[in-house]
């Protein structure tokens, strides 16, 4: 059943005025397009629990994949401000949908921008800014979620080319990408990139099923059975667990600015679900206990669009921490998720049907919450940066 989006924005503290007319053009376009295209149709598909692919040319188009890349290499040459308004529209209609947009432009198109030859650069970039390559990014291993420096894929040297071996798991976007940027140790025990390409004989990527988050978005394998990886393939320009984090850094950013998307939609529904819905007689909005929960969330609402603001503007300027981008991601989360839980209960039975989008939204934040860097992983990294001492091993 089409879907109507009455999606309206909530600005409390008149951050518009922070954007340029260009950052206000760009989510328009973007806005639209989610109203248009994603809204009508995202929850039938993540009610059967498939991507809709049919939505990759659009995403193309309206500049999700890739914004920052230069133009020279397919990009939009944008700014993190614009990235990162993009990645806010997305999640607003689907966080499987910005998993995807994410995985292309910061995991796939970002390391081979930062680390890759210009051979790569040239070959790769313009058809993943176009969508007619996707990709996926292989870190996390069955055994190697949090601790990825642990990983036991490998590559070894044979001549020309390299035998890889291996197998990762919970990779967006694995069972139809055309390539993979995969994360592997060499024989001397340092991590390596590589562009592992589908049809590379022993490169299989079954899909992962039963999840009950993200259920628009592929998820799956990637295992390697002795591939021959031809040495061209290598990122030549990183080595060590720095290549990975860099790109999981610029990820993580774009998901700051995505779970809050993600909050703004529930908290919207919310409101106009309260102000409609009248029980003993009146709006249910009317009552204080509701109003606490409606005040509630658009203070955490603000108070995170105020940080992902300041946060871009540090990455326009090349300052933005690991750390600072670790303390956005968490809290921009947290604030969706808790908002997602109370805006659930207000809608009362409506809450958990599919004719809102909530229990949706709440679901996929499960995921959110603990990708790109757990909750707990997060915390430790502000804890790490702000006393020196390393809680982790
Ligand atoms: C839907 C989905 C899509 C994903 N997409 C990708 C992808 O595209 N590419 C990719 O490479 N990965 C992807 N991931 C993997 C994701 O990044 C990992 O799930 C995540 O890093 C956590 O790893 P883990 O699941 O192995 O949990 P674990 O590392 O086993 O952690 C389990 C729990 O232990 C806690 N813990 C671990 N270490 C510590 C510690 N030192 N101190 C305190 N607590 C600790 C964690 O916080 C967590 O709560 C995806 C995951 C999901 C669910």
């Amino acid at each position: 059943m089409a879907k109507t989006d009455l999606y309206e924005a909530p600005d409390y503290y008149l951050l518009d005025e922070l954007l340029t007319d260009e950052h206000k053009l760009i989510r328009s376009s973007v806005r639209d397009w989610v109203k248009k295209e994603l809204s009508p149709i995202v929850e039938d598909y993540a009610q059967r629990a498939e991507f809709p692919s049919q939505l990759l040319k659009g995403l193309a188009e309206i500049g999700a994949f890739g914004p920052t890349i230069p133009a020279e290499y397919g990009g939009a040459g944008l700014d993190y401000t614009a990235y990162g308004i993009i990645m806010q529209e997305l999640e607003r209609g689907d966080s499987g949908i910005r998993s995807t947009a994410s995985v292309q432009g910061s995991l796939v198109m970002y390391p081979i921008y930062a680390y890759g030859s210009e051979e790569q650069r040239k070959k790769y970039l313009p058809k993943l800014a176009s969508g007619e390559l996707m990709g996926c990014f292989g870190l996390t291993e069955p055994d190697h979620g949090s601790n990825p420096g642990g990983m036991t894929t490998n590559i070894k040297d044979a001549g020309d080319h390299y035998i890889l071996n291996g197998a990762k798991m919970w990779i967006s976007n694995s069972p139809f990408a055309d390539i993979a940027v995969v994360w592997a140790k060499d024989e001397a025990g340092k991590i390596r990139g590589l562009i592992v390409e589908r049809g590379m004989e022993g490169f299989t990527t079954p899909t992962t099923h039963n999840k009950w988050s993200l259920r628009a978005s592929a998820t799956g394998e990637l295992v390697f059975d002795h591939v021959k990886v031809p040495k061209e393939n290598l990122l030549p320009n990183v080595a060590g667990i720095k290549g990975p984090l860099g790109c999981l850094n610029q990820a993580r950013y774009g998901i700051a600015w995505g779970a809050l998307g993600a909050a703004m939609d529930c908290y919207d529904t919310a409101l106009r679900y309260t102000k409609e819905r009248e029980q003993f007689g009146r709006p249910i909005a009317g009552f204080q206990l509701q109003q606490k929960k409606l005040a509630e969330m658009i203070t955490e609402i603000t108070k995170g669009q105020l940080l992902v603001w300041r946060l871009g503007t540090l990455k326009n300027e090349n300052r933005a921490t690991p750390a600072q981008i670790s303390m956005a991601k968490r809290n921009s989360v947290e604030t969706a998720i808790t908002i997602a839980r109370e805006a659930r209960q207000m809608l009362g039975g409506m809450g958990i049907t599919g004719e809102y989008p909530i229990m949706r939204h709440m679901m996929n934040l499960e995921s959110v919450i603990t990708y790109e860097g757990t909750h707990d992983i997060h915390l430790l990294i502000t804890g790490m940066d702000i006393t020196g001492l390393d809680a982790f091993k």
